[in-house]
């Protein structure tokens, strides 16, 4: 097996190594992705100026690594195309630093990378942490790979596109897994003005809406305590939901824990 590791929190990530380090226990491993922090880039893709590939220095053994000038999808695009030329079973984006839940997902880089994987015709899983603790990435990457080696329990009418999400809890305290929706309108956007002695300036902030979300929807299983697997191909295409065997999102969770 193959697969394409990619995020958007840039090539030094530490979620991204904590993916690569335990995907590549079952398989071979490529790393492609930004060279510096490219968050909220969606799928972007970069049409104006040329881009440049360089090879780097793997931070965990047998891996494969290349940093990119430009965006997440960007470097789903050059991997798929010139580095590995489609030989991929498999994208996996992030470990996201931080949850990417509801609407937000359409600006997420984390997703729109594995989106970019996705419509090449590959399964393809975002991955996030809604934390910024370091401490449970472990779990994100354990799940990820059993993901991986389930990839064919997964039937679904087109290749696979999850967006996953871990609430900031240990392992033993997690409920459950879910197989989720999008929540709607989870954010609005704000602007912040300032003043830098010379001109004004301003800051977009995305802020969090407080408000209950719809049960079964990502947000809900998050503050639930749950892991939320929403699977994005089947909103996308406004298809009901694949038929994903019941007894699936336990076993993974009993796996995990064990794992
Ligand atoms: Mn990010």
């Amino acid at each position: 097996m193959e697969i394409l590791v990619t995020n958007d929190d840039g090539i030094f990530a530490p979620g991204l190594w904590r993916l690569a380090r335990e995907l590549k226990q079952a398989a071979r491993v490529t790393v492609v992705a930004p060279d510096r922090e490219q968050s909220g880039l969606g799928t972007a893709v970069t049409l104006r100026h040329p881009l440049r590939v360089q090879k780097v220095k793997p931070l965990v053994a047998d891996v494969e690594a290349y940093s990119v000038d430009g965006t997440p999808t960007d470097s789903v695009i050059l991997a798929l195309g010139k580095l590995l030329r489609d030989k991929v079973d498999l994208v996996v984006s992030g470990i996201n630093s931080g949850p990417n839940l509801g609407d937000d997902v359409l600006i997420s880089g984390t997703v729109g990378a594995a989106l970019m994987g996705y419509l090449h015709g590959f399964p393809a899983l975002a991955v996030s942490v809604a934390s910024l603790d370091e401490q449970y990435l472990d779990s994100a990457a354990r799940l990820a790979a059993l993901l991986a080696k389930n990839l064919a329990h997964l039937s679904t009418p087109t290749s696979p596109f999850f967006n996953i999400n871990l609430p900031s809890l240990s392992l033993p305290e997690i409920r459950g897994i879910k197989f989720t929706r999008l929540a709607s309108r989870s954010h609005i956007d704000t602007v912040e003005e300032g003043h830098d002695g010379r001109k004004a300036y301003y800051w977009l902030v995305r802020q969090k809406i407080e408000r209950d979300a719809a049960k079964d929807t990502d947000i809900w299983a998050i503050d639930k305590g749950y892991i939320s697997i929403t699977p994005l191909h089947t909103e996308l295409l406004n298809q009901p939901p694949p038929r994903i065997d019941d007894g699936l999102g336990n076993r993974l969770l009993k796996e995990l824990k064990e794992s």
